[in-house]
C-alpha cells in the first residue's frame, strides 16, 4: 500500500480471532500501522446482525468508537450448500461452546452419509473499512472461496473450518496450504483485494 494515499497512516483490526488477524496484517504488510483492537476494547462487539455485512458494520462501528481510529473488521464464515447455507453466520459458535474441534465435528455430523457432489461449501469473507464510528460511506468488500467440506480433518495449518475444507484449485485442503499459499486463495485475500482496488492502491 502507498502511504500517501491512505486518509489514514494506523488503522485497529476490528477482531479478537487471533488467525484472522495474523492473515489480516499479513496482507496489510507494512503500508499502514495495524493495532489490534484488544489495545482499545474492553468488551467485543454483540454480533446481533443477521447478515456478515451487518455484523461486519457492528464490528467496525464498535472498535473505531472504543479507539478514535480507522477501523476494519472481517465478518467470515463457512456455508454449507447441503444446509441451506448454514452454519454461515455462526460459524464461530455453530456448537456453541468447544471452539474450533466441536464446531467442525458438529459440521461433520451433519453431513454424515453426504456424497462428494452433495458437500459443495464457500467461505465468505466480509470486510468493512470505517473512518470513524459515524461514518456513513463504510467500504464493504466481499470474498467468496468455493470448494467441498471433506470427511476428515487434514492438514495442520491455518485455523477454524481449514481442516475440513477442500481446495480444488489446490489439490488440499485449506489446512495443507502454507500461510502465504492461503491468503493468495482466500475469501479474505478475495475481499481485500477489492478493498486495495477500492482505496486505489492496486
Ligand atoms: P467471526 O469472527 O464471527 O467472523 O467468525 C468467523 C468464523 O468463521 C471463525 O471462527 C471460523 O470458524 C470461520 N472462518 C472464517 N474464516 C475462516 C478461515 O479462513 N478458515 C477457517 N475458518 C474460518
Amino acid at each position: 500500500m502507498s502511504e500517501a494515499k491512505l486518509p489514514f497512516q494506523q488503522l485497529v483490526l476490528a477482531s479478537g480471532n487471533a488467525g484472522k488477524l495474523k492473515e489480516l496484517q499479513a496482507m496489510l504488510g507494512d503500508s499502514v500501522s495495524v493495532l489490534p483492537q484488544s489495545e482499545f476494547v474492553a468488551e467485543e462487539a454483540v454480533e446481533d446482525g443477521l447478515s456478515f455485512v451487518e455484523n461486519a458494520i457492528i464490528k467496525a462501528r464498535h472498535a473505531c468508537k472504543a479507539s478514535g481510529l480507522p477501523s476494519l473488521a472481517d465478518d467470515s464464515g463457512i456455508a454449507a450448500d447441503a444446509l441451506s447455507g448454514a452454519p454461515g453466520i455462526y460459524s464461530a459458535r455453530y456448537a456453541g461452546v468447544g471452539g474450533d474441534a466441536a464446531n467442525n465435528a458438529k459440521l461433520l455430523q451433519a453431513l454424515e452419509g453426504l456424497s462428494t457432489e452433495q458437500r459443495g461449501a464457500r467461505f465468505i469473507s466480509v470486510l468493512v473499512l470505517m473512518l470513524h464510528a459515524d461514518d456513513p460511506t463504510p467500504i464493504i468488500c466481499e470474498g467468496v472461496w468455493y470448494g467441498s467440506i471433506l470427511n476428515e480433518s487434514r492438514g495442520d495449518h491455518g485455523f477454524g473450518y481449514d481442516p475440513l475444507f477442500w481446495v480444488p484449485e489446490a489439490n488440499c485442503s485449506s489446512a495443507e496450504l502454507s500461510p502465504a499459499e492461503k491468503n493468495r486463495l482466500s475469501h479474505r485475500a478475495k475481499a481485500m483485494a477489492q478493498l486495495r482496488a477500492r482505496l486505489g492502491l492496486n
